[in-house]
């Protein structure tokens, strides 16, 4: 299984041909031609969590990519109102991982077609171009494309403990990493620290990064971290997290193994705070 979820190979994007419409829809005409299927605003997953696929009738705005030769298409979802992503969380622990990271693609592209019909400079209706990458102006000839906004996840470590918080959603005696937006003119290294010290009241050094993971609700990157705290002295911010607390290698070993007494329920496999608590008892 790739690790962290959503970190497999995927199809093949074929940017070059974004450029050259005429070439998109030759693909889209081709009786191999794949067309994702929707169910309630996510792509839908058959019995064994796989993406379901149909022959392309009509219009296919978004070219996801080639799988070898094969062209994967997919429509605008119907509904012009972004659906609250949380309601597709329950998905993922259907999702078969080799599927991730299209299902990733194709959720992220489509709520940002859905929440972009307008033009930020100029407020004229956009349309889809380069193939669903990006959408054009007409009137002021502004070209927008999909984002992805950058949040830091970090494990804290002080002698040999981690640091884990408890959001007040999170099911019971659920511990993860914590974590936060990038902002705008701050380097992750910053981001870190900051939110660090804003969540828990913890001075932190030696911020190393250790993974990725694109988290479509709506269009996340998330980056992992690890980072060296300078003591466990915890000033926690009640407005963010219910509570935080350094865990020792034995009870996180003990969360892991799912041990009836464990001191807490780790994170969910397919969140990339659970590869970070992973790689930290294995030694990275
Ligand atoms: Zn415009």
């Amino acid at each position: 299984m790739p690790d962290p979820f959503f970190a497999g190979p995927g199809l093949d994007r074929a940017d070059a041909l974004r450029a050259f419409p005429e070439q998109i829809a030759a693909l889209a005409r081709r009786p191999d031609a794949r067309l994702l299927a929707w169910d309630n605003g996510a792509p839908a997953l058959d019995e064994q969590g796989r993406l379901v696929w149909a022959a392309v009738e009509g219009d296919a705005p978004l070219f996801l990519g080639l799988d070898g030769h094969v062209p994967h298409f997919s429509s605008l979802p119907p509904g012009d109102v972004p659906i609250d992503s949380r309601a597709h969380f329950g998905l993922l622990g259907q999702l078969d991982p080799a599927d991730a990271p299209i299902f990733a693609a194709a959720l992220s592209l489509a709520n940002w077609h859905r929440r972009h019909a307008f033009c930020s400079m100029c407020g004229a209706p956009t349309a889809p171009n380069r193939g669903g990458w990006s959408r054009a102006c007409q009137p002021c000839g502004a070209d927008h494309y999909p984002r992805s906004d950058p949040v830091v996840i970090m494990l804290a470590e002080y002698r040999d403990r981690l640091l884990l918080g408890r959001q007040p959603h999170y099911p019971a005696q659920r511990y993860s990493a914590l974590a936060g937006f990038v902002e705008p003119g701050e380097t992750i290294e910053a981001a870190v620290a900051r939110e660090l010290f804003e969540e828990a009241g913890i001075a932190v050094r030696d911020v190393t990064y250790i993974a990725s993971q694109p988290w479509p609700f709506p269009s996340t990157l998330m980056i992992g971290a690890h980072a060296i705290a300078d003591s466990d002295s915890l000033t926690i911010d009640h407005h963010e997290l219910d509570d935080a607390r350094w865990f020792s290698r034995a009870e996180v070993d003990a969360a892991l193994a799912g041990e009836a007494d464990a001191a807490f329920v780790p994170p969910p496999r397919f969140a990339i705070a659970r590869t970070l608590v992973d790689r930290w008892v294995n030694g990275r």
